[in-house]
Protein backbone atom coordinates (compact mmCIF):
# COMPACT_ATOMS: atom_id res chain seq x y z
CA UNK A 1 0.00 0.00 0.00
CA UNK A 2 3.17 2.19 0.50
CA UNK A 3 3.75 1.98 -3.10
CA UNK A 4 0.57 3.14 -4.24
CA UNK A 5 -0.62 5.86 -1.49
CA UNK A 6 -2.53 7.87 -4.45
CA UNK A 7 -4.84 4.80 -5.37
CA UNK A 8 -4.75 3.05 -2.01
CA UNK A 9 -6.61 4.30 1.39
CA UNK A 10 -6.42 2.47 3.96
CA UNK A 11 -9.35 2.88 6.74
CA UNK A 12 -9.80 0.67 9.90
CA UNK A 13 -12.02 0.26 12.59
CA UNK A 14 -15.19 1.08 9.68
CA UNK A 15 -17.95 -1.29 9.03
CA UNK A 16 -19.90 -0.70 6.12
CA UNK A 17 -23.44 -0.81 6.85
CA UNK A 18 -25.44 0.20 3.68
CA UNK A 19 -25.11 -0.19 -0.17
CA UNK A 20 -27.25 1.29 -2.92
CA UNK A 21 -26.79 1.16 -6.50
CA UNK A 22 -27.54 4.27 -9.06
CA UNK A 23 -28.08 3.06 -11.78
CA UNK A 24 -28.33 6.36 -14.13
CA UNK A 25 -24.74 6.90 -12.74
CA UNK A 26 -23.91 2.83 -12.00
CA UNK A 27 -21.63 3.84 -8.82
CA UNK A 28 -22.34 2.68 -5.65
CA UNK A 29 -22.68 4.43 -2.69
CA UNK A 30 -21.46 3.22 1.08
CA UNK A 31 -22.60 3.84 4.04
CA UNK A 32 -19.86 3.50 6.76
CA UNK A 33 -19.87 3.57 10.60
CA UNK A 34 -16.86 4.60 12.58
CA UNK A 35 -16.80 1.63 15.39
CA UNK A 36 -15.87 3.94 17.94
CA UNK A 37 -17.59 7.75 16.85
CA UNK A 38 -20.83 5.57 15.83
CA UNK A 39 -20.31 8.38 13.07
CA UNK A 40 -21.12 7.81 8.98
CA UNK A 41 -19.24 8.83 6.01
CA UNK A 42 -20.55 7.89 2.53
CA UNK A 43 -18.22 6.91 -0.28
CA UNK A 44 -19.14 6.49 -3.87
CA UNK A 45 -17.08 4.09 -6.13
CA UNK A 46 -17.11 2.84 -9.65
CA UNK A 47 -16.34 -0.51 -8.43
CA UNK A 48 -17.58 -3.02 -5.11
CA UNK A 49 -15.82 -5.32 -4.39
CA UNK A 50 -16.68 -8.01 -1.50
CA UNK A 51 -13.57 -9.20 -0.04
CA UNK A 52 -15.46 -9.08 3.81
CA UNK A 53 -15.08 -12.87 4.33
CA UNK A 54 -17.71 -15.41 5.21
CA UNK A 55 -20.56 -13.75 6.40
CA UNK A 56 -20.09 -11.32 3.58
CA UNK A 57 -22.63 -8.21 3.41
CA UNK A 58 -21.97 -7.33 0.01
CA UNK A 59 -22.76 -11.64 -1.38
CA UNK A 60 -25.80 -10.76 0.84
CA UNK A 61 -26.73 -7.14 -0.96
CA UNK A 62 -25.95 -9.35 -4.26
CA UNK A 63 -28.82 -11.80 -2.67
CA UNK A 64 -26.82 -14.61 -4.41
CA UNK A 65 -27.52 -18.19 -2.83
CA UNK A 66 -24.02 -19.28 -0.92
CA UNK A 67 -24.43 -23.17 -1.44
CA UNK A 68 -22.95 -25.70 0.61
CA UNK A 69 -22.66 -26.67 4.11
CA UNK A 70 -21.14 -25.54 7.70
CA UNK A 71 -19.92 -26.53 10.66
CA UNK A 72 -20.35 -30.35 10.26
CA UNK A 73 -17.28 -30.53 11.48
CA UNK A 74 -15.42 -28.49 14.36
CA UNK A 75 -11.69 -28.07 14.96
CA UNK A 76 -10.33 -26.30 17.91
CA UNK A 77 -7.59 -23.75 17.12
CA UNK A 78 -4.58 -22.45 19.63
CA UNK A 79 -2.16 -20.17 18.57
CA UNK A 80 0.85 -19.20 21.10
CA UNK A 81 3.92 -16.77 20.84
CA UNK A 82 7.17 -18.54 22.22
CA UNK A 83 9.34 -17.86 24.07
CA UNK A 84 13.12 -17.74 23.28
CA UNK A 85 13.87 -20.03 25.70
CA UNK A 86 11.02 -22.75 24.22
CA UNK A 87 12.06 -26.01 23.29
CA UNK A 88 12.62 -26.48 19.04
CA UNK A 89 8.98 -27.56 17.51
CA UNK A 90 8.61 -29.03 13.73
CA UNK A 91 9.61 -26.37 10.96
CA UNK A 92 6.59 -27.91 8.79
CA UNK A 93 3.00 -28.48 8.69
CA UNK A 94 2.00 -31.81 10.24
CA UNK A 95 -1.25 -33.81 10.08
CA UNK A 96 -1.22 -36.21 12.65
CA UNK A 97 -3.84 -38.71 11.70
CA UNK A 98 -4.79 -40.43 15.20
CA UNK A 99 -8.13 -41.69 15.33
CA UNK A 100 -8.22 -40.53 19.16
CA UNK A 101 -7.96 -36.83 17.97
CA UNK A 102 -6.82 -35.83 14.32
CA UNK A 103 -4.89 -32.90 14.67
CA UNK A 104 -2.77 -30.28 12.69
CA UNK A 105 0.43 -28.40 14.16
CA UNK A 106 2.49 -25.61 11.98
CA UNK A 107 4.57 -22.63 12.71
CA UNK A 108 3.32 -19.18 12.26
CA UNK A 109 4.65 -16.13 11.45
CA UNK A 110 6.22 -14.14 14.34
CA UNK A 111 7.17 -16.95 16.13
CA UNK A 112 3.93 -18.20 16.54
CA UNK A 113 2.66 -22.00 16.64
CA UNK A 114 -0.64 -23.05 15.79
CA UNK A 115 -2.25 -26.53 16.79
CA UNK A 116 -5.67 -27.43 15.86
CA UNK A 117 -7.88 -30.43 17.34
CA UNK A 118 -10.72 -31.65 15.58
CA UNK A 119 -13.98 -32.01 18.40
CA UNK A 120 -16.10 -35.09 18.52
CA UNK A 121 -19.66 -34.11 18.60
CA UNK A 122 -20.57 -35.15 21.78
CA UNK A 123 -17.92 -32.19 23.35
CA UNK A 124 -18.71 -29.44 25.01
CA UNK A 125 -16.95 -26.25 22.93
CA UNK A 126 -16.51 -24.39 26.55
CA UNK A 127 -14.66 -27.25 27.80
CA UNK A 128 -12.77 -27.31 25.08
CA UNK A 129 -11.33 -23.97 25.09
CA UNK A 130 -10.86 -23.89 28.64
CA UNK A 131 -7.12 -23.49 29.70
CA UNK A 132 -6.92 -26.55 31.66
CA UNK A 133 -8.22 -28.52 28.39
CA UNK A 134 -6.12 -26.73 25.71
CA UNK A 135 -2.90 -27.24 27.82
CA UNK A 136 -3.09 -30.95 28.32
CA UNK A 137 -3.88 -31.11 24.42
CA UNK A 138 -0.90 -28.99 23.32
CA UNK A 139 1.73 -30.45 26.02
CA UNK A 140 0.98 -33.70 24.64
CA UNK A 141 2.20 -32.00 21.18
CA UNK A 142 5.47 -30.72 22.57
CA UNK A 143 4.67 -27.40 24.00
CA UNK A 144 6.26 -26.45 26.98
CA UNK A 145 3.66 -24.14 28.86
CA UNK A 146 6.09 -22.07 31.06
CA UNK A 147 8.04 -20.75 27.57
CA UNK A 148 4.87 -19.90 25.79
CA UNK A 149 2.30 -17.38 26.05
CA UNK A 150 -1.69 -18.40 23.99
CA UNK A 151 -2.80 -15.72 22.15
CA UNK A 152 -5.29 -17.62 20.69
CA UNK A 153 -8.09 -20.37 21.91
CA UNK A 154 -11.24 -20.77 20.05
CA UNK A 155 -13.53 -23.29 18.10
CA UNK A 156 -14.31 -22.95 14.41
CA UNK A 157 -16.30 -24.85 11.98
CA UNK A 158 -15.66 -26.20 8.68
CA UNK A 159 -16.87 -24.74 6.07
CA UNK A 160 -18.09 -25.97 2.39
CA UNK A 161 -19.83 -23.15 0.51
CA UNK A 162 -19.77 -21.49 -3.00
CA UNK A 163 -21.59 -18.67 -3.91
CA UNK A 164 -23.57 -18.81 -7.54
CA UNK A 165 -22.63 -15.17 -8.50
CA UNK A 166 -19.22 -13.65 -8.12
CA UNK A 167 -20.15 -10.64 -10.37
CA UNK A 168 -23.54 -9.36 -10.52
CA UNK A 169 -23.33 -7.96 -14.32
CA UNK A 170 -22.97 -4.06 -13.07
CA UNK A 171 -20.00 -3.47 -11.04
CA UNK A 172 -19.87 -5.51 -8.11
CA UNK A 173 -18.00 -8.64 -7.80
CA UNK A 174 -16.58 -10.92 -4.48
CA UNK A 175 -13.87 -12.14 -3.50
CA UNK A 176 -11.91 -14.64 -1.02
CA UNK A 177 -14.32 -15.72 1.51
CA UNK A 178 -17.21 -13.84 0.35
CA UNK A 179 -17.00 -16.02 -2.70
CA UNK A 180 -16.54 -19.26 -1.33
CA UNK A 181 -15.32 -20.85 1.78
CA UNK A 182 -13.27 -24.45 0.97
CA UNK A 183 -12.26 -27.09 3.46
CA UNK A 184 -8.91 -26.49 5.20
CA UNK A 185 -7.05 -29.51 4.88
CA UNK A 186 -4.65 -28.19 1.52
CA UNK A 187 -4.11 -24.78 3.15
CA UNK A 188 -5.29 -23.29 0.09
CA UNK A 189 -8.26 -20.37 1.31
CA UNK A 190 -6.12 -17.80 1.79
CA UNK A 191 -4.21 -18.43 -1.82
CA UNK A 192 -7.27 -18.76 -3.48
CA UNK A 193 -8.41 -15.42 -2.23
CA UNK A 194 -4.91 -13.99 -3.38
CA UNK A 195 -5.68 -15.99 -6.84
CA UNK A 196 -9.33 -14.05 -7.57
CA UNK A 197 -7.70 -10.40 -6.62
CA UNK A 198 -5.10 -11.10 -9.15
CA UNK A 199 -7.57 -12.66 -11.63
CA UNK A 200 -9.79 -9.57 -11.10
CA UNK A 201 -7.23 -6.79 -10.28
CA UNK A 202 -6.11 -6.29 -14.09
CA UNK A 203 -9.65 -7.19 -15.51
CA UNK A 204 -11.08 -3.60 -13.82
CA UNK A 205 -8.29 -1.75 -14.49
CA UNK A 206 -8.74 -2.43 -18.13
CA UNK A 207 -11.99 -1.64 -17.36
CA UNK A 208 -11.65 1.69 -15.40
CA UNK A 209 -9.14 3.01 -17.82
CA UNK A 210 -11.80 2.16 -20.44
CA UNK A 211 -9.69 0.26 -22.96
CA UNK A 212 -12.38 -2.75 -22.19
CA UNK A 213 -15.87 -3.02 -21.91
CA UNK A 214 -17.23 -3.60 -18.13
CA UNK A 215 -19.62 -6.90 -18.38
CA UNK A 216 -17.70 -9.42 -21.15
CA UNK A 217 -14.08 -9.18 -19.24
CA UNK A 218 -16.10 -9.36 -15.95
CA UNK A 219 -17.76 -12.52 -16.40
CA UNK A 220 -14.47 -13.84 -17.40
CA UNK A 221 -13.29 -13.93 -13.88
CA UNK A 222 -16.03 -16.59 -12.10
CA UNK A 223 -15.61 -18.53 -15.60
CA UNK A 224 -12.10 -19.11 -14.77
CA UNK A 225 -11.64 -18.84 -11.02
CA UNK A 226 -14.65 -20.98 -10.23
CA UNK A 227 -13.52 -24.65 -11.90
CA UNK A 228 -10.21 -24.06 -9.62
CA UNK A 229 -11.85 -23.84 -6.15
CA UNK A 230 -14.45 -25.96 -6.92
CA UNK A 231 -11.59 -28.44 -7.56
CA UNK A 232 -9.87 -27.33 -4.45
CA UNK A 233 -12.72 -28.30 -2.18
CA UNK A 234 -13.41 -31.83 -3.86
CA UNK A 235 -9.95 -32.63 -3.02
CA UNK A 236 -9.63 -30.45 -0.17
CA UNK A 237 -12.96 -33.05 1.31
CA UNK A 238 -11.26 -36.10 0.67
CA UNK A 239 -8.37 -35.24 2.26
CA UNK A 240 -10.70 -34.26 5.70
CA UNK A 241 -11.98 -37.71 4.83
CA UNK A 242 -8.73 -39.58 4.85
CA UNK A 243 -6.78 -37.77 7.99
CA UNK A 244 -10.29 -37.67 10.07
CA UNK A 245 -11.38 -40.96 10.37
CA UNK A 246 -12.41 -41.80 14.14
CA UNK A 247 -12.87 -45.56 13.53
CA UNK A 248 -9.56 -47.64 14.66
CA UNK A 249 -10.08 -50.17 11.72
CA UNK A 250 -10.09 -47.71 9.02
CA UNK A 251 -7.17 -45.68 10.31
CA UNK A 252 -5.24 -48.70 10.91
CA UNK A 253 -6.22 -49.75 6.97
CA UNK A 254 -5.48 -46.27 5.60
CA UNK A 255 -2.00 -46.24 7.14
CA UNK A 256 -0.76 -49.83 6.14
CA UNK A 257 -2.28 -47.90 2.36
CA UNK A 258 -0.24 -45.03 2.75
CA UNK A 259 2.69 -46.80 4.44
CA UNK A 260 3.06 -49.06 1.10
CA UNK A 261 2.10 -46.21 -1.03
CA UNK A 262 4.83 -43.77 -0.04
CA UNK A 263 7.74 -46.22 -0.78
CA UNK A 264 7.05 -45.67 -4.66
CA UNK A 265 9.39 -42.82 -4.68
CA UNK A 266 6.78 -40.74 -7.75
CA UNK A 267 3.90 -41.48 -4.95
CA UNK A 268 6.37 -39.53 -2.10
CA UNK A 269 7.53 -37.21 -4.25
CA UNK A 270 3.70 -36.07 -5.16
CA UNK A 271 3.28 -36.43 -1.41
CA UNK A 272 6.26 -34.01 -0.68
CA UNK A 273 5.54 -31.59 -3.32
CA UNK A 274 2.95 -29.33 -3.94
CA UNK A 275 1.60 -32.10 -6.71
CA UNK A 276 -1.28 -32.99 -4.53
CA UNK A 277 -2.70 -29.70 -4.83
CA UNK A 278 -4.83 -28.95 -7.98
CA UNK A 279 -3.38 -27.14 -10.93
CA UNK A 280 -4.54 -23.48 -11.21
CA UNK A 281 -5.01 -23.40 -15.16
CA UNK A 282 -8.66 -22.80 -16.66
CA UNK A 283 -10.33 -24.69 -19.83
CA UNK A 284 -12.14 -21.29 -20.84
CA UNK A 285 -11.97 -17.56 -20.12
CA UNK A 286 -10.09 -14.84 -21.67
CA UNK A 287 -7.52 -16.84 -23.57
CA UNK A 288 -6.43 -17.75 -27.20
CA UNK A 289 -8.98 -19.68 -28.87
CA UNK A 290 -8.43 -23.27 -30.01
CA UNK A 291 -11.46 -23.07 -32.28
CA UNK A 292 -8.98 -20.75 -34.65
CA UNK A 293 -6.24 -22.68 -35.09
CA UNK A 294 -5.74 -24.92 -38.06
CA UNK A 295 -5.47 -28.69 -38.26
CA UNK A 296 -1.07 -28.17 -38.03
CA UNK A 297 -1.85 -26.15 -35.04
CA UNK A 298 -4.22 -28.96 -33.34
CA UNK A 299 -1.53 -31.48 -34.12
CA UNK A 300 1.19 -29.41 -32.36
CA UNK A 301 -0.63 -28.84 -29.44
CA UNK A 302 -1.66 -32.73 -29.28
CA UNK A 303 2.33 -33.11 -29.94
CA UNK A 304 3.70 -30.63 -27.52
CA UNK A 305 0.63 -29.17 -25.23
CA UNK A 306 -1.93 -26.46 -25.40
CA UNK A 307 -0.39 -23.85 -22.56
CA UNK A 308 -3.04 -20.81 -23.01
CA UNK A 309 -4.61 -20.52 -19.65
CA UNK A 310 -1.76 -21.97 -17.97
CA UNK A 311 0.67 -20.35 -15.67
CA UNK A 312 3.68 -19.38 -16.71
CA UNK A 313 6.71 -20.74 -15.85
CA UNK A 314 8.56 -18.53 -13.09
CA UNK A 315 12.57 -19.19 -13.77
CA UNK A 316 15.62 -17.65 -13.44
CA UNK A 317 17.13 -15.35 -15.85
CA UNK A 318 19.85 -13.10 -16.94
CA UNK A 319 19.17 -9.52 -16.92
CA UNK A 320 22.34 -7.22 -18.27
CA UNK A 321 24.61 -8.05 -15.56
CA UNK A 322 21.53 -9.70 -12.80
CA UNK A 323 20.16 -12.74 -12.10
CA UNK A 324 16.43 -12.33 -11.49
CA UNK A 325 13.18 -13.74 -11.79
CA UNK A 326 11.11 -13.62 -15.25
CA UNK A 327 8.39 -12.06 -13.35
CA UNK A 328 10.54 -9.40 -12.33
CA UNK A 329 11.25 -8.47 -16.34
CA UNK A 330 7.59 -9.02 -17.07
CA UNK A 331 5.96 -6.50 -14.79
CA UNK A 332 2.40 -5.62 -13.80
CA UNK A 333 1.09 -5.21 -17.39
CA UNK A 334 0.46 -7.58 -20.23
CA UNK A 335 4.31 -8.98 -21.46
CA UNK A 336 4.78 -10.31 -25.25
CA UNK A 337 7.57 -12.89 -24.83
CA UNK A 338 10.00 -13.26 -28.41
CA UNK A 339 11.83 -16.70 -28.65
CA UNK A 340 13.97 -17.19 -31.61
CA UNK A 341 13.80 -14.72 -33.62
CA UNK A 342 17.53 -14.40 -33.76
CA UNK A 343 20.32 -16.81 -34.91
CA UNK A 344 23.31 -18.46 -33.01
CA UNK A 345 24.93 -15.82 -34.06
CA UNK A 346 22.95 -13.02 -32.42
CA UNK A 347 21.66 -11.44 -35.63
CA UNK A 348 18.45 -11.18 -36.58
CA UNK A 349 15.97 -14.04 -38.77
CA UNK A 350 15.33 -13.01 -42.27
CA UNK A 351 11.66 -13.58 -40.79
CA UNK A 352 11.49 -11.13 -37.73
CA UNK A 353 10.93 -7.78 -39.32
CA UNK A 354 7.78 -9.15 -40.83
CA UNK A 355 6.57 -11.10 -37.46
CA UNK A 356 7.51 -8.15 -35.65
CA UNK A 357 4.92 -6.06 -38.68
CA UNK A 358 2.18 -9.06 -37.90
CA UNK A 359 2.74 -8.38 -33.97
CA UNK A 360 2.18 -4.63 -34.47
CA UNK A 361 4.45 -3.95 -31.72
CA UNK A 362 4.00 0.20 -32.34
CA UNK A 363 0.16 -0.13 -31.71
CA UNK A 364 -1.64 2.25 -29.69
CA UNK A 365 -3.06 -1.52 -27.86
CA UNK A 366 0.01 -2.36 -26.25
CA UNK A 367 0.31 1.04 -24.94
CA UNK A 368 -3.16 0.96 -23.17
CA UNK A 369 -2.27 -2.72 -21.88
CA UNK A 370 1.37 -1.33 -20.52
CA UNK A 371 2.74 -4.52 -22.55
CA UNK A 372 6.42 -5.44 -21.89
CA UNK A 373 7.94 -6.69 -24.91
CA UNK A 374 10.71 -9.21 -23.81
CA UNK A 375 13.33 -11.20 -26.40
CA UNK A 376 14.27 -14.65 -24.73
CA UNK A 377 17.31 -15.89 -25.57
CA UNK A 378 19.44 -18.73 -25.26
CA UNK A 379 23.00 -18.03 -22.86
CA UNK A 380 24.97 -19.70 -25.88
CA UNK A 381 26.69 -15.54 -26.39
CA UNK A 382 26.86 -12.79 -24.30
CA UNK A 383 23.39 -11.08 -24.24
CA UNK A 384 25.30 -7.79 -25.39
CA UNK A 385 25.89 -9.47 -28.58
CA UNK A 386 22.54 -10.31 -29.36
CA UNK A 387 20.67 -7.72 -31.89
CA UNK A 388 17.57 -6.31 -29.82
CA UNK A 389 14.55 -7.15 -32.45
CA UNK A 390 13.24 -3.81 -30.83
CA UNK A 391 13.90 -0.41 -28.85
CA UNK A 392 11.49 -1.11 -26.36
CA UNK A 393 12.30 -4.40 -25.63
CA UNK A 394 14.10 -6.07 -23.08
CA UNK A 395 16.26 -8.81 -23.83
CA UNK A 396 16.83 -12.07 -20.54
CA UNK A 397 18.37 -14.95 -21.13
CA UNK A 398 16.83 -18.26 -20.59
CA UNK A 399 19.38 -19.73 -18.21
CA UNK A 400 17.97 -23.35 -17.40
CA UNK A 401 16.02 -23.41 -20.42
CA UNK A 402 12.82 -23.34 -18.49
CA UNK A 403 11.03 -21.85 -21.15
CA UNK A 404 11.96 -24.11 -24.01
CA UNK A 405 9.21 -26.86 -22.88
CA UNK A 406 6.77 -23.65 -24.80
CA UNK A 407 8.95 -23.84 -27.96
CA UNK A 408 8.86 -26.65 -31.28
CA UNK A 409 12.24 -26.59 -32.20
CA UNK A 410 13.89 -23.38 -33.55
CA UNK A 411 10.88 -21.83 -35.12
CA UNK A 412 9.99 -18.58 -34.47
CA UNK A 413 7.73 -18.25 -31.20
CA UNK A 414 5.73 -15.63 -29.50
CA UNK A 415 3.78 -15.72 -25.96
CA UNK A 416 1.26 -13.57 -25.15
CA UNK A 417 1.21 -13.27 -21.39
CA UNK A 418 -1.90 -11.51 -19.19
CA UNK A 419 -0.95 -8.92 -16.23
CA UNK A 420 -1.75 -12.12 -13.75
CA UNK A 421 1.05 -14.27 -15.62
CA UNK A 422 -1.13 -16.60 -17.39
CA UNK A 423 -0.35 -17.39 -20.92
CA UNK A 424 -3.21 -15.60 -22.93
CA UNK A 425 -1.76 -17.50 -26.08
CA UNK A 426 1.17 -19.33 -27.35
CA UNK A 427 2.41 -18.76 -31.35
CA UNK A 428 4.24 -20.75 -33.11
CA UNK A 429 5.60 -19.62 -37.20
CA UNK A 430 2.80 -18.86 -39.07
CA UNK A 431 0.02 -18.48 -35.90
CA UNK A 432 2.00 -15.14 -35.15
CA UNK A 433 -0.06 -13.08 -37.45
CA UNK A 434 -3.08 -14.25 -34.93
CA UNK A 435 -1.68 -12.90 -31.69
CA UNK A 436 -2.54 -9.09 -32.13
CA UNK A 437 -5.79 -9.58 -33.78
CA UNK A 438 -6.80 -12.55 -31.22
CA UNK A 439 -5.96 -10.11 -28.00
CA UNK A 440 -7.92 -7.25 -29.85
CA UNK A 441 -11.21 -8.90 -30.23
CA UNK A 442 -10.52 -10.86 -26.91
CA UNK A 443 -10.39 -7.50 -25.09
CA UNK A 444 -13.27 -5.84 -26.88
CA UNK A 445 -15.67 -8.81 -26.50
CA UNK A 446 -14.33 -10.19 -23.44
CA UNK A 447 -14.14 -14.00 -23.21
CA UNK A 448 -13.12 -15.58 -26.51
CA UNK A 449 -13.26 -19.31 -25.55
CA UNK A 450 -16.71 -19.71 -24.64
CA UNK A 451 -19.47 -17.86 -24.73
CA UNK A 452 -20.11 -16.30 -21.42
CA UNK A 453 -21.26 -17.59 -18.36
CA UNK A 454 -23.86 -16.33 -16.30
CA UNK A 455 -25.53 -18.31 -13.60
C1 LIG B 1 -8.69 -21.39 12.19
C2 LIG B 1 -8.46 -21.15 10.73
C3 LIG B 1 -7.32 -21.65 10.15
C4 LIG B 1 -7.06 -21.42 8.79
N1 LIG B 1 -5.92 -21.90 8.25
C5 LIG B 1 -5.63 -21.61 6.96
C6 LIG B 1 -4.43 -22.04 6.36
O1 LIG B 1 -3.59 -22.69 6.99
N2 LIG B 1 -4.19 -21.71 5.07
C7 LIG B 1 -5.10 -21.01 4.35
O2 LIG B 1 -4.84 -20.72 3.18
N3 LIG B 1 -6.27 -20.62 4.86
C8 LIG B 1 -6.56 -20.90 6.15
N4 LIG B 1 -7.74 -20.49 6.68
C9 LIG B 1 -8.70 -19.80 5.82
C10 LIG B 1 -8.30 -18.33 5.67
O3 LIG B 1 -8.17 -17.73 6.93
C11 LIG B 1 -9.37 -17.62 4.86
O4 LIG B 1 -9.55 -18.31 3.63
C12 LIG B 1 -8.96 -16.19 4.60
O5 LIG B 1 -8.75 -15.49 5.79
C13 LIG B 1 -10.02 -15.48 3.78
O6 LIG B 1 -9.62 -14.16 3.57
P1 LIG B 1 -10.67 -13.05 3.21
O7 LIG B 1 -9.91 -11.77 3.16
O8 LIG B 1 -11.47 -13.47 2.02
O9 LIG B 1 -11.71 -13.02 4.41
P2 LIG B 1 -11.44 -12.69 5.95
O10 LIG B 1 -10.08 -13.09 6.37
O11 LIG B 1 -12.61 -13.26 6.69
O12 LIG B 1 -11.48 -11.10 6.01
C14 LIG B 1 -12.70 -10.38 5.83
C15 LIG B 1 -12.54 -9.02 6.49
O13 LIG B 1 -13.66 -8.22 6.16
C16 LIG B 1 -14.08 -7.55 7.33
N5 LIG B 1 -15.53 -7.22 7.19
C17 LIG B 1 -16.57 -8.10 7.15
N6 LIG B 1 -17.73 -7.44 7.00
C18 LIG B 1 -17.41 -6.11 6.96
C19 LIG B 1 -18.18 -4.91 6.84
N7 LIG B 1 -19.52 -4.93 6.71
N8 LIG B 1 -17.52 -3.73 6.84
C20 LIG B 1 -16.18 -3.67 6.95
N9 LIG B 1 -15.40 -4.78 7.06
C21 LIG B 1 -16.01 -5.98 7.07
C22 LIG B 1 -13.81 -8.53 8.45
O14 LIG B 1 -13.72 -7.82 9.70
C23 LIG B 1 -12.47 -9.10 8.01
O15 LIG B 1 -11.40 -8.31 8.46
C24 LIG B 1 -8.02 -20.72 8.02
C25 LIG B 1 -9.19 -20.24 8.61
C26 LIG B 1 -9.43 -20.45 9.96
C27 LIG B 1 -10.70 -19.94 10.58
Amino acid sequence: MKRYPEYVHLITNQEVKDIKYDEVSRLSTLTIQDKSSMSTISIKTDYLIGADGSSSMVRKWMSTPFTGHSGHLKWLVVDAVLGPKHPPLPHYMQFVNDPSRPKLSLPIPHNRYRWEFVLFPDEDEKDMVSLDKVTSLITKCGADMEHLDIVRKSIYGVQNRIAHQWYNNENTMLIGDAAHCVPPFLGLGISSGMRDSMNLAWKINLCLKGVAPPRHLLNTYMEERKPDVVQISERSTNAGHIIMTHNRVVALIRDIILFFLLLIPFVKALAMSSGMKPSTNFASGFKHPRKSKTWRSHLGSLMYGDFNGHLIAQPRVVHGERVKLLDEILGLGFSVLLFNFNRKDGTVCDSAAVMLDQLKVDDMLWKKLSTSFVQVVKPNIHALHWTRLHPSCNIVEDIDDHLDQYSRGSTPMVIVVRPDKYIYGVFHGDEIEQAFQSLSDAITSGSSTTSLLVN
